[in-house]
């Protein structure tokens, strides 16, 4: 069999210092738009000219199915769909950016989408745009991007704001009295911790800390019914489960339907990755002198969790995240460590996790052909149940093709579902 053949400098468009000096705008695409939001700020304190790009609909998804071919994975099409719409919309000159894209360097074909991208730009007449690799293991390098060691800390930071906002903005939303008044808020603080992680000045973990403590009171003030209402959980492949262009505003959806959406957030995610480089040193030595790093960088991250968790339960009777050991512990119950292909065991893990916490009703996300979660989802389901009979799942696929409405009966056929078994639950308990 042929050798792949790795690309080199002289095949792609380097980044380069010149082109960072000279002001290049660097395009990311959104997947969490708060988060993306600090995100890029923190690149502007690092010397970076970063832009979220807030293009979404269906001309979005159409430049995509143009520019890839259909069979390939339902995230890298939005992606490069939004990169050309942005590239095609007249807003940016082309010869003045350079796009942003993540490769997670696992086995799975989001390692590869960064090549279907080049592809495409070269379809639509844009391959002298550099493209930029966002990687944490060795692949593509760019001598004009670089993330320093006070850089990652601080986008660190960001990733846990981000996923404090979206979990209280989650717990008030449905239930606040005078509406509109928790997404005023999230505006509202979104904007001051860009501010805040975009300063070039020196940041304190000291002031980290006081600030969770300031956003847990400021949402805990919303003033919220007394009603019950279904807890849902979300779960599935990174970009369906969090994106709104992909799950079709899912965390709206459910909010419409008089459900409360509950969301593991993106540090469960990094964390997985960083977990899963120390299980890649035991179970194949790979990467053995690197795990010390990769230890200490899991004790940092996890040290860092416990303060949030600890700003929710100290200033408020908001729930918690759920503590990432918890998680990891949960999933090595009924799948191997080494499964992590996609979302791998992190998937089964979140479920479980819902679960052992009352979230026993779970939306689990997924691209449609995406093979490994359909494994770690799909394939996971029965042996849940089996432990866990109250467990109320349904898988739902989202593709270019796929139909809103079937996607949405499907939800709610399991929230009619979920009403019923809380019924019966609480009939039980009154007799
Ligand atoms: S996890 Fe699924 S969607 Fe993501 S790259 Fe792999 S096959 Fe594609």
């Amino acid at each position: 069999m042929k050798k792949k053949k790795k690309t080199t400098e002289a095949e792609r468009v380097v980044f380069t210092k010149e082109m960072r000096e000279m002001g290049y705008t660097i395009l990311i695409p959104t997947m969490l738009p708060r988060h993306f939001e600090m995100i890029a700020k923190v690149a502007g304190a690092y010397g970076y000219r970063a832009e979220v790009l807030e293009n979404t609909g269906p001309a979005t998804i159409e430049k995509g199915l143009r520019y890839v071919h259909n069979d390939t994975c339902y995230p890298a099409q939005l992606i490069i769909g939004q990169f050309i719409s942005a590239l095609e919309s007249g807003k940016y000159d082309p010869r003045r950016v350079a796009l942003l894209f993540a490769q997670t360097g696992g086995g799975c074909r989001a390692s590869n989408y960064i090549s279907l991208l080049r592809k495409a730009l070269k379809k639509a007449g844009y391959d002298y745009v550099p493209v930029i690799s966002l990687n944490f293991a060795g692949l593509e390098k760019n001598p004009g991007f670089h993330i320093s060691l006070p850089m990652l800390r601080r986008l660190v930071y960001a990733v846990l704001y981000g996923d404090l906002l979206m979990l209280l903005e989650n717990q008030c939303r449905p239930y606040e009295v005078r509406a509109g008044e928790t997404r005023a808020l999230s505006d509202a603080l979104t904007d001051r911790l860009a501010g805040q992680l975009g300063r070039k000045s020196r940041l304190s973990y000291r002031e980290i800390r006081a600030t969770y403590a300031e956003i847990v009171s400021a949402y805990a003030k919303i003033e919220r019914r007394q009603e019950e209402r279904l807890r849902v959980g979300i779960v599935g492949e990174i970009f369906v489960k969090f994106s709104p262009l992909a799950n079709n505003s899912l965390e709206q959806f459910l909010i419409d339907e008089g459900a409360e959406p509950v969301v593991p957030g993106l540090l469960g995610f990094a964390q997985y990755c960083i977990y899963n480089a120390i299980v890649d040193t035991e179970l194949y030595g790979r990467g053995k002198r690197f795990r010390p790093i990769f230890r200490f960088a899991h004790k940092f991250v996890l040290k860092k969790q416990n303060h949030l968790i600890e700003a929710v339960t100290q200033n408020s009777d908001f729930t918690p995240p759920a503590y990432f050991e918890m998680t990891r512990r949960l999933a090595a119950e009924c799948i191997g460590l080494g499964v992590k292909m996609g979302e791998g065991w992190l998937l089964p893990g979140e479920m479980l996790d819902l679960i052992h916490s009352g979230v026993t009703n779970i939306v689990c996300t997924q691209p449609f052909g995406c093979l490994p979660n359909h494994i770690v989802g799909k394939g996971m389901m029965k042996p849940i149940r089996e432990k866990h009979p109250e467990a109320n799942i349904v898988a739902v696929d989202y593709d270019a093709g796929a139909t809103v409405i079937n996607q949405q009966n499907r939800i709610k056929l399991m929230l009619a579902n979920g009403r019923e078994i809380a019924a019966k639950k609480k009939e039980e308990a009154s007799v």
